[in-house]
C-alpha cells in the first residue's frame, strides 16, 4: 500500500507546510516582545476564523484543558448548572461541574436523536442556572447538534453559555456569536498538532469569570485575560504549537472558510454515500443529525478487528467508537486536512475490502 493515512477525527493529518513551521527558531514567550506580537495577530486570526468579536485565548494545553477552565473558571461551589447532552462530551461536562462543586441538572437524550428541547425549557423554568453547557459535535457518534434553538432558551432565561465546538471548529459553521464561551483545539479541524487550547470569551462571560473565587491556576481562565494587552502569559507559552497553529489557519485562510465548510460538506456526504453503497448503517441515521467533520458507522460488534484490518492491510487508521458504543461503530473522521473526496473513497475502499 501507499503512504499511511491518518482518517482518526482527532489528531487529524497535520500538513507538510505547518510541521514544517514548527522547526522556526524558538523565541522566549517570556521575555521577548515579539512573542507577545506574534500572540496578538494569532488571536486576531482566530478570532477571524471564529467570525466573532469576543475575546479569544490560546491556552498551552491539549482540548480538555478548554473543557476543565470554562468550569473551573464560571462555577462556585453549589450552583446549579444545566448540562444539555446527547452524547459522551455532554455527559462528561457534568463530571467536571461536579469536579468543582457545582450541582449538574443534566437534560440527556439518546445519542442517536437531537437535543430535547422541550426537556431544556422545562427544566430551565424550574431552576436559577448560572451557566449551561453542550456540545456541538459529539465526536463519539458523529452528531452535530443544531444549537440555536436551545441558545435561544438560555438567552431568554439569562443563562451563560459555555459550548465545546473542539471537533466542529474550522470544519463547520459554529454560532460562536451567540456562545459565551466557546471551546476549540489545535488537532482537529485545524489540522495542527495536539498541544493547545482557543476559547472565546464573551463580555457576560468576562464578568461571570471576575465575580468567581478562582479554584484553580492552571485551568483558570482569568489569569489569560490581559495576555494580549501585557504580553505576560501566566506561564509559559508553547511557541512551536502556536507556530503551527499559526501556518494552519493561514491554510484556511487561503483556502477560505466557505470554501473548507463546502469541502468538509461534500467529503461527509460521499462518506455517507459509500456508507450507503457497501450497506453499512450510519450512527445516527437522522441526516439531519451527520456532522460533517465526523462520520460514524454501525458494525456490531466488529469495530477493533475491523479498524485493525484496515490499518494492517490498507494503510488507512480509523477510530473505534467510545464508551459503551467501542465495538459498535467505526468512526471516519474527515476533518481539516482529511476531509476530501479522494481520501474518504480510500478510507471507504478499505472499509469494502476488509469487510
Ligand atoms: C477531541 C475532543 C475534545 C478534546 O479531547 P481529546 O483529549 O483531544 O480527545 C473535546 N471535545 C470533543 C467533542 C472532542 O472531539
Amino acid at each position: 500500500m501507499s503512504e499511511k493515512l491518518l482518517m482518526t477525527p482527532g489528531p487529524t493529518e497535520v500538513p507538510e507546510r505547518v510541521r514544517a513551521r514548527m522547526s522556526r527558531p524558538m523565541q522566549n514567550p517570556d521575555v521577548d516582545p515579539a512573542y507577545a506580537e506574534f500572540y496578538r495577530e494569532l488571536t486576531d486570526k482566530l478570532a477571524a476564523v471564529y467570525d466573532t468579536d469576543d475575546d479569544l485565548l490560546v491556552l498551552g494545553g491539549e482540548g480538555i484543558l478548554g473543557l476543565e477552565a470554562a468550569v473551573a473558571s464560571t462555577v462556585e461551589p453549589g450552583d446549579a448548572v444545566l448540562c444539555v447532552s446527547n452524547g459522551l462530551y455532554g455527559d462528561g461536562f457534568a463530571d467536571f461541574v461536579s469536579l468543582y462543586g457545582g450541582e449538574p441538572v443534566t437534560v440527556s437524550g439518546p445519542y442517536d436523536e437531537p437535543i430535547d428541547l422541550e426537556a431544556v425549557v422545562d427544566t430551565v423554568a424550574d431552576h436559577e442556572f448560572a451557566l449551561a453547557t453542550m456540545v456541538h459535535c459529539e465526536t463519539p457518534t458523529g452528531v452535530l447538534n443544531d444549537l440555536d434553538p436551545v441558545l435561544d432558551v438560555l438567552a431568554n432565561a439569562g443563562v451563560l453559555t459555555v459550548v465545546d465546538a473542539v471537533s466542529s471548529l474550522g470544519g463547520a459553521p459554529v454560532p460562536t456569536d451567540r456562545i459565551d464561551l466557546c471551546l476549540g483545539a489545535s488537532q482537529k479541524c485545524f489540522s495542527a498538532p495536539p498541544g493547545l487550547t482557543t476559547v472565546s470569551v464573551s463580555d457576560a462571560a468576562w464578568e461571570r469569570i471576575e465575580s468567581v473565587e478562582p479554584h484553580s491556576f492552571y485551568a483558570s481562565l482569568g489569569e489569560w485575560r490581559d495576555v494580549r494587552e501585557t504580553g505576560w502569559f501566566p506561564y509559559t507559552h508553547l511557541p512551536s504549537n502556536a507556530y503551527a497553529l499559526d501556518e494552519a489557519l493561514d491554510v484556511l485562510f487561503e483556502e477560505g472558510l466557505d470554501a473548507v465548510h463546502e469541502r468538509h460538506e461534500r467529503a461527509a456526504t460521499r462518506c455517507r454515500e459509500r456508507a450507503a453503497e457497501i450497506g453499512i448503517d450510519c450512527f445516527p441515521a437522522t441526516e439531519t443529525l451527520a456532522s460533517p467533520t465526523v462520520t460514524a458507522l454501525r458494525v456490531d460488534g466488529r469495530a477493533g478487528e475491523l479498524q485493525q484490518t484496515i490499518h494492517e492491510e490498507h494503510g488507512v487508521l480509523l477510530a473505534t467508537g467510545l464508551g459503551s458504543l467501542a465495538e459498535d461503530v467505526l468512526r471516519v473522521g474527515h476533518m481539516g486536512y482529511g476531509a476530501t473526496v479522494e481520501k474518504v473513497d480510500r478510507a471507504m475502499d478499505a472499509i469494502a475490502a476488509a469487510l
